[in-house]
């Protein structure tokens, strides 16, 4: 029984990783407690301008559920598709996910299980890691070939670049291949295009880069042009990996029948909520299309959904890491995971397994809601 009293809402500041090598975005935080003090933890994916908004939305469908006396997460995940009636968006969706994330972290404790014991009977060992070097400022080919080799000496199993950042299709070339040269060629190297406004980019830069052995190329176009995608996929022979901006489940289906991607990179906290991200994995294995999330969000919260849905589901391959922004999640949390030889390896804790320290949460916020809930 989840029978939820109060929900608390968190907006972290924006600041300089601490080995300044990116700015880190904000984060958004939702504290659930239950009638019997259960506490569940959830994260929503942000976006500029948006997160307050996103904050308003979590509380009003809490409040706005407050007659159910026991919201689990199927439940709310059913009175959500009845709220949305069918008019969902990236913003609903995050609202949603951090809710549904909360409540399963509130189920793995009543329980006394990991997360990932409560969702499968059946969880992989491993779960294979890979690093995004990624910055909102300009780095140099030799700044990130150094931070790679620093990153796979860490024990991340492979490396994400955005060669375009910055960059012409001729210098992005001489990126990928300093690259390559610097980690070798046996390490997973995987190309972020972050969706070019013009296909012809990605036609262009594809048959460029191909000697170099990119893993997969990620958004080389919008993933809402399904046949375009498929056009690129076609023509560059590469791995194409689309599904971080999107949400629900259906867009996933029309990508899966046309054909057009080779994995799919939800976002944990944005896409709707576990139990959507397990359905587009169990769709994408019968059509054998893998499943990598994507967590550009705090390596706390929803990096630990991430860690635990991996762990689940048969059919995902690995799982993203910010490095930097693991620094960051210590100052107000601890961490469940180790990292070495490629391989995550996840505590037992039941839930999520993370514990926040309110206290510091404060220090980084820049604002904060609370919501008690009344029942009728
Ligand atoms: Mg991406």
């Amino acid at each position: 029984m989840i029978n939820i009293s109060k929900v608390e809402t968190w907006i972290t500041k924006s600041e300089l990783s601490d080995d300044g090598w990116s700015q880190i975005k904000n984060f958004l935080f939702v504290k659930l407690t239950t009638a019997d003090d259960y506490e569940g933890w959830g994260e929503a994916f942000t976006l500029p301008t948006r997160e307050k908004g996103v904050v308003q939305i979590i509380h009003d469908l809490i409040t706005s559920l407050s007659n159910i006396d026991d919201l689990n997460p199927e439940i709310f995940h059913n009175e959500v598709k009845i709220i949305a009636d069918g008019h969902r968006g990236i913003d609903f969706s995050a609202a949603t996910s951090a809710i549904e994330m909360s409540l399963w972290d509130i189920k793995g404790k009543q329980e006394n299980k990991p997360l990932y014991k409560v969702l499968s009977n059946n969880s992989k060992k491993e779960i294979p890691v890979y690093a995004t070097i990624w910055s909102d400022k300009y780095k140099n080919n030799e700044e990130i070939s150094s931070r790679a080799i620093e990153l796979l000496n860490q024990g991340y199993g492979g490396i994400k670049i955005y060669p375009l950042q910055n960059r012409t299709i001729e210098e992005a070339k001489i990126c990928v291949s300093k690259i390559r040269d610097g980690i070798g060629p046996k390490t997973p190297l995987m190309l972020d295009l972050a969706c070019p406004k013009d296909p012809n980019i990605a036609l262009k830069f594809a048959p460029l880069i191909k000697e170099f052995n990119p893993y997969w190329f990620e958004e080389p176009f919008e993933g809402e042009a399904t046949s375009m995608l498929k056009k690129i996929k076609n023509e560059t022979g590469l791995k194409i990996v689309t599904g971080e901006r999107q949400f629900g489940v259906y867009h996933y289906i029309e990508t899966l029948i046309a054909e057009a991607v080779d994995i799919f990179n939800p976002d944990i906290a944005g896409v709707g909520g576990i139990i959507d991200f397990l359905k587009i994995a169990e769709l994408s294995n019968k059509k054998e299309v893998k499943v990598t999330p994507h967590c550009w969000n705090s390596m706390s919260i929803a990096a630990s959904a991430m860690l635990h849905v991996c762990k689940s589901s048969p059919n995902t391959e690995m799982a993203e890491f910010f490095p930097e922004y693991i620094p960051h999640a210590l100052k107000f949390s601890n961490t469940n995971f180790t990292i070495s030889n490629g391989i995550i390896e996840l505590d037992d804790k039941p839930g999520l397994g993370i514990d926040i320290n309110i206290e510091s949460l404060k220090n980084i916020a820049s604002n904060y809601k609370e919501s008690l809930i009344n029942k009728n």
